[in-house]
């Protein structure tokens, strides 16, 4: 057999290359655990796309369903049109490439990744020639004879991730790829994800709960909480404008906050919060009630701060507080306030201020500190 018929090259995969869509995807574990609720998703072809969320949410379970190790309890898993649910790994088209690499000890580099096809009974010099060529793809041509014990954890990663695209799969899954790397590799390995995926042109599944690097490398980022999509958005969108407050709160970088609806016109509304701070953000077409209850979220590397002393509060959009934190951050330092009349589960506020600004007026701990921002700083959330 050829690797050619070994991977049977229709119109689908020549073309679009792994669009997979999800359909009212359920998975019930043996136990009861409902660990996927109902998701409905589309990931179009050559996406990157990254599962994100804490862990428990379901996002190993998604992926297990995609790549056909783990059969949903319901629903439909569509991949280029066609419903793989109860088909195999390799009838589907997927690879996966696991969080421990999983490599052979006593193989090198090339025995290695051309195992996969020896395993498919493909012949000898085809196997070879096929694993020279991945091997080149992620760069380890010239450590090809080595035992994966004399390579880096980086260079170990690239092996399994040769391994896994050797099959020319349309999906490649990949369940936190980065978590076994020290923070200076994960950053270098993430961007060569990244251009990987570019050259193949195929969908990646990547899986992982740190939000910097779903934002780093995906198209697009789903978001996910107790087994539910929660959002799935370009990822600028999901971190400009997170649809609830568990978005805002997960991805980080946010202040939110919320009021009661004192009057809505023309698209603007204007808030009081329990503490009597007054705000007025703009709404778009949503039709609200007065006496509603708006969250709404400000970018924390988009509001003002100043001391307390010498300034002056404006009347909506601002509030007041004490200094509790301040720390250093290189290009900006992050200024943490507790507001006046905090509860004990509001969020702390917090300022991103940039490092020429905090040192022309710098804030100190206990100082009493107002901070601000403009009207289209503010994006009003869902209720959740
Ligand atoms: P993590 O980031 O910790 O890996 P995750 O978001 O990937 O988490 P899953 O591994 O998909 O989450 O698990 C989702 C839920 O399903 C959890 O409550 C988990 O305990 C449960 N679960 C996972 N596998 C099984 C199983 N084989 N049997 C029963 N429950 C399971």
């Amino acid at each position: 057999m050829d690797i050619e018929t070994l991977v049977p090259m229709n119109a689908s995969t020549a073309t679009g290359r792994g669009a997979v869509e999800l359909a009212g995807i359920v998975k019930r574990y043996a136990d009861g655990t409902l660990a996927v609720d109902g998701i409905n998703l589309r990931i179009a072809s050559g996406t990157y796309c990254c599962l994100l969320g804490p862990s428990g949410c379901g996002k190993t379970t998604m992926l297990r369903m995609i790549a056909g190790h783990e059969t949903p309890s319901d629903g439909e898993i569509l991949i280029d049109g066609g419903n793989v649910v109860g088909l195999s790994p390799r009838e589907r088209g997927t690879a996966m490439m696991f969080q421990s690499y999983a490599l052979f000890p006593h193989l090198n580099v090339r025995d290695n990744v051309a195992f996969t096809l020896r395993v498919r009974g493909i012949g000898k010099a085809e196997r070879y020639r096929e694993a020279d060529r991945v091997i080149e793809q992620v760069q380890l041509t010239e450590l090809a004879q080595r035992l994966p014990a004399q390579l880096s954890g980086g260079q170990q990663q690239r092996v399994a991730l040769a391994r896994a695209i050797i099959t020319r799969p349309r999906v490649l899954l990949l369940d936190e790829p980065l978590s076994a790397l020290d923070e200076f590799l994960r950053l270098q390995m993430r961007s060569e994800l990244r251009e990987l995926q570019r050259q193949l042109g195929i969908t990646f599944i990547h899986v992982t709960h740190t939000q910097l690097e779903a934002v780093a490398v995906a198209d697009q980022v789903v978001v996910m909480d107790r087994g539910h999509v929660v959002q799935s958005d370009p990822a600028r969108t999901v971190y400009a404008e997170p649809r609830s407050a568990y978005v805002a709160r997960f991805m980080g970088g946010q202040n939110v906050l919320a009021g009661k609806l004192e009057s809505v016109a023309d698209g603007l509304a204007t808030l009081r919060d329990a503490a009597g701070r007054g705000f007025a953000l703009r709404v778009g077409g949503a039709v609200r009630a007065t006496g509603q209850r708006l969250q709404f979220s400000v970018r924390r590397d988009h509001v003002r701060i100043a001391k307390l002393a010498g300034a002056t509060v404006p009347p909506l959009n601002a509030v007041v507080g004490l200094v509790r934190a301040v720390e250093y951050q290189g290009t900006f330092v992050k200024v943490t306030l507790t507001l006046d009349a905090a509860a004990a589960e509001d969020d702390p506020f917090v300022a991103y201020v940039e490092e020429g600004d905090y040192f022309a007026g710098p804030i100190g701990i206990a100082d009493r500190a107002v901070a601000w921002w403009e009207m289209d700083e503010m994006h009003a959330l869902a209720a959740e």
